[in-house]
């Protein structure tokens, strides 16, 4: 797939994101009782995790992380990096149409958030500070991430 770089997260968040491969759809009610209450807090309900608290944060062992929500692949291990800012970081999605872009005022900045694209699960935000060539930094909670060795939820 081409690189994206911040033009391209801006033009998602402005007009449009690209169709995802396929669609999981849940009431709230049944993603309360497939979740932990941290998993359910942090991707159905925008939350933020402590900085450093997340099992990802530092490991960077080959593999893929998935949606903790619906388990499709959004990051690679090979494009993790140490930004020092206590959550997994990553310079680009597995795919273009993994993640959806939408432009996040709260907090007194904007910000662009970053959410699952087949399911919606808030994963995290993306910043124009991360390291070349794509320049990009997918700030992503641990909670909303699964090694895609784990198949089965840690309750
Ligand atoms: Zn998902």
């Amino acid at each position: 797939m081409k690189m994206l770089n911040w033009n391209d997260v801006i033009r998602f968040a402005n007009h449009g994101n690209p169709t995802p491969d396929r669609r999981v759809e849940k009431t709230d009610e049944e993603w309360k009782s497939l979740l932990t209450y941290e998993q359910y807090r942090i991707t159905r309900r925008k939350g933020t995790e402590a900085p450093f608290s997340g099992e990802h944060c530092s490991i960077y062992e080959p593999g893929l992380y998935t949606c903790t929500c619906c388990e499709t692949e959004l990051f690679d291990s090979g494009v993790k990096f140490n930004s020092g800012t206590g959550w997994p970081s990553f310079t680009q999605p597995v795919k273009e149409n993994a993640i959806k872009y939408e432009k996040d005022g709260s907090f007194g900045m904007v910000r662009v958030e970053v959410m699952c694209n087949t399911c919606d699960a808030h994963l995290g935000h993306v910043f124009p500070d991360g390291p070349a060539p794509s320049g990009l930094r997918y700030c992503i909670n641990s909670v909303s991430l699964q090694k895609k060795e784990e198949t089965t939820h840690e309750k």
